[in-house]
């Protein structure tokens, strides 16, 4: 079977600045793929190359048996066309630190909103499919409330039954909640696991151990543009065997 993400030897840079050193790992159809590392290690900066919003500068990168970015023809690679590039994407749904909900639409619009504008959805099937949605994430009640009247944690859910919305075959969550208040993580957390249990393959960039430990099949830990050490996450989160690792994790557990 496919790897859902396969990274061989993914390098990035910004000018000057190499922020990915060759990244080497692969995400498996169904699974929950953990990222953790300090700030600065690059994380972010994978998260956006596996979702076409950076291009990667060496190696090769691909989503579902497919190369991001490239086209391959023989040896050589050609850089896809900013259509087929949004054609892609539409297939992997993103969900941010900040949720950058439309503050101007109320949620039911906020999720319907892509359906419509991108796939041509009518706007009675998207609102249908929308509501399940947000039913889904614990938010049937919510349907009408704009961004401003739900909380960071509700705002979070919407972001996710959005990405949802568009049947994405693989989900990035980057850090989706550090930007909560402690007593509303616990409500995305368990969205996501719900998710998980319904074999949506996930890459999460989080600093919620207990999450990765209990939800995790795989880990990776990364610092400075290289994977340090991977594994389970139990085995890594418990047993590291680097002193990165060791000390990493010394300060978020
Ligand atoms: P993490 O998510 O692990 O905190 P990032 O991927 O956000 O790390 O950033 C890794 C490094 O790349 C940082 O030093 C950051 O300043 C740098 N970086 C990220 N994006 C850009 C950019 N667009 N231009 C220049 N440097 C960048
Ligand atoms: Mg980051």
């Amino acid at each position: 079977m496919n790897a859902m993400v396969k990274a061989e030897g993914v390098h990035k840079s910004f000018g000057q600045i190499e922020v990915l050193k060759g990244i080497d790992l692969e995400v498996a159809p169904r699974e929950v793929f953990c990222l953790i590392g300090p700030s600065g290690s690059g994380k972010s900066t994978f998260l956006r190359c596996i979702n076409h919003l950076e291009k990667i500068s060496a190696g090769r990168l691909y989503v579902d048996g497919e190369l991001v970015g490239y086209r391959q023809k023989g040896d050589r690679l050609y850089e896809l066309k900013d259509s087929e590039v949004a054609l892609k994407r539409r297939d992997i749904g993103m969900v941010f630190q900040r949720f950058n909900l439309f503050p101007h639409m109320t949620a039911v619009e906020n999720v319907m909103e892509a359906p419509v504008q991108v796939k041509g959805e009518t706007r009675a099937t998207a609102r249908a499919r929308a509501l399940k949605l947000l039913d889904r994430v614990g938010l049937g009640d919510k349907a009408g409330n704009y961004p401003s009247q739900l909380s960071g944690g509700q705002q979070q859910r919407v972001a996710i039954a959005r990405a949802l919305a568009m049947d994405p075959k693989l989900m990035l969550f980057d850090e989706p909640t550090s930007a909560l208040d402690p007593e509303l993580v616990g409500d995305v957390l368990d969205v996501m696991r719900q998710l998980a249990e319904d074999g949506m393959t996930m890459v999460v960039v989080t600093h919620e151990m207990g999450f990765a430990r209990e939800v995790g099949d795989a880990l990776v830990f990364m610092d400075d543009g290289v994977v340090v050490e991977s594994g389970h996450p139990r085995d890594v989160l418990t047993n590291p065997q680097h002193d990165r690792t060791k000390s990493f994790l010394s300060k978020v557990l």
